[in-house]
C-alpha cells in the first residue's frame, strides 16, 4: 500500500505537509511546488501506484470523476479560462515521480504556457499499420 521512499507516499498520508484543497479515504489533492500556472494541483491516491497501469480501475475512475469536480471548482473560483488533465506515465513521458498522480492545470488567457505537440504528418497506409499494431 505505501512505499517507504516515496515522496507523495508521504504527502498523500500527511507524514510531509502540503497545501491540500481536498481530502478523502482514497486521495489527496494538493497544490504543486513548482505549479504551471496558478492553482496548479495534483490528484494523489494515497495507496502506491507507480502510475496508470498499476491504478486500480476503481482508484482510476474515482479519479476522473474527482478530475471533473475539483476542476470545475477550481476553474471557477481562479476565474480560470481553461483547464488542462495531464498524467505521465514513464520518465520518456516526462513522468519525474513514480507514484500515480493526476495533473489539473487551469489554464489563463495569456498564461505563457505551452501544453501542445507539434503535429506530425502520417499517410493512410501507415495509420492502418498502427492502428493494427496496438489491437494485436
Ligand atoms: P510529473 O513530471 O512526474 O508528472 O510531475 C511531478 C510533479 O510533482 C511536478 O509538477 C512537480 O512540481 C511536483 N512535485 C515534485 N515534488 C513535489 C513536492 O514535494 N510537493 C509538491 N506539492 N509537488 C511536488
Ligand atoms: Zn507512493
Amino acid at each position: 500500500m505505501r512505499d517507504e521512499n516515496c515522496i507523495f507516499c508521504k504527502i498523500a498520508n500527511g507524514e510531509i505537509p502540503s497545501k491540500a484543497i481536498y481530502e478523502d479515504e482514497d486521495f489527496k489533492v494538493i497544490l504543486d511546488l513548482g505549479p504551471a500556472t496558478k492553482g496548479h494541483a495534483l490528484i494523489l491516491p494515497k495507496a502506491h501506484a507507480a502510475n496508470l497501469f498499476e491504478l486500480p480501475e476503481e482508484t482510476a475512475a474515482k479519479a476522473m470523476v474527482l478530475a471533473k469536480k475539483l476542476g470545475k471548482q477550481m476553474t471557477e473560483n481562479l476565474k480560470a479560462d481553461g483547464l488542462n488533465l495531464v498524467q505521465n506515465n514513464g520518465e520518456a513521458a516526462g513522468q519525474t515521480v513514480h507514484h500515480f498522480h493526476l495533473h489539473l492545470i487551469p489554464r489563463y488567457e495569456n498564461d505563457g504556457q505551452h501544453i501542445l505537440w507539434n503535429p506530425g504528418e502520417v499517410s493512410q497506409e501507415e495509420l492502418e499499420e498502427i492502428k493494427n499494431t496496438i489491437i494485436g
